[in-house]
């Protein structure tokens, strides 16, 4: 490990836990915000709390008694790992809701996790044909929470007319994420991390990712686009997700629970016209994903 000499800066500028490091001090474009801010558009403020908290005494909360736990079922292992690594890849998943900060458990909570931030040695790096990328520089196991993709949030008349106004050289950074509701009902989310971003702005798209999206209410109804390890993965790998969050159905969930978010889709246009795919995975379908849906 060759990474962690004292040339690195913290491009996060001591926001977050844990440095994020870069070599070469980034020219600032953007303002590091580790979290979701509220953007044009936007009618909730995500830094509010807007959702209930439970009631539970114990010192980690369990599914038999934890109205948390009982509006999303249990996300995480009492590691903290994520359980079901394929709820993104099925026509339905239940939504995933953390305790918050009016719950009455305590911060070791096992249902405390993407509320904990970045917590793993991550370096921003020039990739060879990519632009910047990120690469992790201690080994993440699979199901491990690594980093938010975290910016502006903004409404879909805004995500749309900063798109259009884009130039066909310029970076997309918008992910839309449309979320099917048992009771068919249909939420999207348009995060922008242009101007205000975390780390996950530096992630590049592949199409064979070692990170997969997850939607996770921590306090607010406006969810956090939380990215977990898909596998183990090495030390100085890159890490990488799918922008178009792997093609899914959209279906509406069997199940009648109200409120629940199901089928988490993201999706990060890229103009109109296709860019070429550089991933280099053996799968590669050549173009980076484009969603139109934004456009229209
Ligand atoms: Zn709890
Ligand atoms: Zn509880
Ligand atoms: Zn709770």
């Amino acid at each position: 490990m060759n990474a962690l000499n004292k040339r690195m800066v913290d491009i996060s500028d001591g926001l977050e836990d844990v440095p994020v490091l870069c070599k070469d001090p980034i020219t600032p474009t953007f303002k590091y915000c580790p979290d979701n801010v509220q953007g044009p558009g936007c009618a909730v403020d995500p830094s509010e709390v807007t959702l209930p908290g439970c009631s539970c005494l114990s010192r980690s909360c369990c599914p038999e008694s934890c109205s948390c736990l009982q509006t999303g079922g249990q996300a995480y292992h009492a590691t903290g790992a994520l359980l079901d690594l394929n709820r993104t890849g099925s026509d339905y998943s239940s939504p995933v809701f953390e305790c918050n900060a009016l719950c009455s458990c305590s911060d070791s909570c096992s249902n405390r996790v993407v509320q904990k931030g970045l917590q793993l040695s991550l370096e921003v790096f020039h990739t060879s044909n990519k632009g910047w990328g990120v690469r992790t520089l201690q080994q993440i196991p699979r199901g491990t929470f690594v980093c938010e993709y975290a910016g502006e949030v903004v409404s879909f008349v805004e995500a749309r007319g900063r798109q259009l106004s884009q130039s066909a050289e310029e970076n997309n950074y918008i992910i839309a994420v449309v979320e099917h509701a048992g009771s068919g009902s249909v939420t999207e989310t348009f995060v922008d991390p242009t101007r205000v971003g975390n780390v996950g702005r530096f992630l590049n798209h592949s199409c064979q990712p070692n990170l997969v999206m997850v939607p996770v209410r921590v306090h607010s109804v406006v969810p956090s686009l939380a990215l977990f390890a898909a596998r183990d993965v090495r030390t100085e790998e890159e890490l990488t997700f799918d922008y178009s969050g792997g093609c899914r159905k959209q279906q509406p969930a069997e199940t009648t629970t109200t409120q629940s978010p199901a089928v988490a889709e993201a999706s990060r246009p890229n103009g109109q016209q296709r860019k070429p795919c550089r991933c280099g995975a053996e799968k590669c379908t050549g173009f980076l994903p484009l969603d139109l849906s934004i456009l229209y």
